[in-house]
């Protein structure tokens, strides 16, 4: 911790990979990685959660006065860094799957480098996927049409083409949703539900959402992966 924040505004909340970045005024950044079971919930009063373990309340009392985090399994880290320090952070951080430079090469590169990695599992190493949860890899899986087993070596460019789509939708459904990716158990900042699930072809699914577009009833097959809730259709995905 730099600097002590209180009395700080929040000015934007942005999210970086796995990381939430709070910009605050007059100045300096909170970086939240909220590791495996961290989250942020927004309400109208103090949680009586027993897992909070931090709290910024808002002295304006609007809608939503207070920002909990919430972290059962404490692997979750927080930082509060000087402009300076949060400079060298950020630059050190690697480039967002959101990011225009994580293009079709560099899927194809990642891949290639790693050839004998399932592709689903490997979706979830954040050295070269930054900030694709569990949900979002299944769901690039099967909008690209590849099975979750399939090794990285063995896809193809077009199939790299499809990958880079159906992240470009899935990331994008994510922000829509009020952030499904930030919503540890699939709850967004005010506590409900998120949105999200809405448009999932697979993961969560009992049918096959693509298939249903074109009138057919497929099953979605789950399984784990690395130790990971895994769904798949067995018609969509080669
Ligand atoms: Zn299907």
């Amino acid at each position: 911790m730099d600097f002590d924040p209180t009395g700080f505004t929040i000015t934007k909340i942005r999210r970086h990979a796995k990381w939430l970045i709070f910009d605050l005024a007059p100045h300096g950044h909170i970086l939240s990685h909220l590791g495996m079971s961290g989250s942020w919930q927004m309400s109208h009063a103090p949680l009586s959660e027993k897992h909070g373990h931090i709290e910024f309340i808002d002295k304006n009392k609007s809608e939503f006065g207070v920002l909990t985090y919430i972290d059962p399994r404490r692997f979750g880290h927080l930082y509060v860094l000087n402009d300076e320090n949060f400079k060298k952070k950020e630059d050190s951080l690697p480039i967002d799957i959101s990011s225009p430079d994580f293009d079709k090469e560099q899927i194809a590169l990642t891949l290639y480098s790693h050839p004998h990695k399932p592709i689903k599992p490997f979706l979830l190493d954040q050295k070269a996927f930054p900030g694709v949860g569990n949900y979002m890899a299944s769901e690039i899986c099967a909008r690209a049409g590849i099975l979750p087993t399939r090794l990285a070596g063995d896809i193809e460019a077009d199939e790299i083409e499809k990958m880079k789509a159906a992240m470009d939708v899935v990331i994008s459904g994510a922000v829509e949703t009020k952030g499904t990716t930030f919503s540890g158990g699939y709850r967004d900042a005010n506590g409900s539900k998120g949105e999200g699930v809405k448009h999932l072809v697979v993961f969560y699914q009992y049918h096959c959402q693509m298939c249903l577009e074109r009138g057919k009833v497929t099953k979605i097959i789950k399984t784990t992966m690395a130790g990971r809730g895994t769904y798949h259709c067995p018609v969509c995905q080669k």
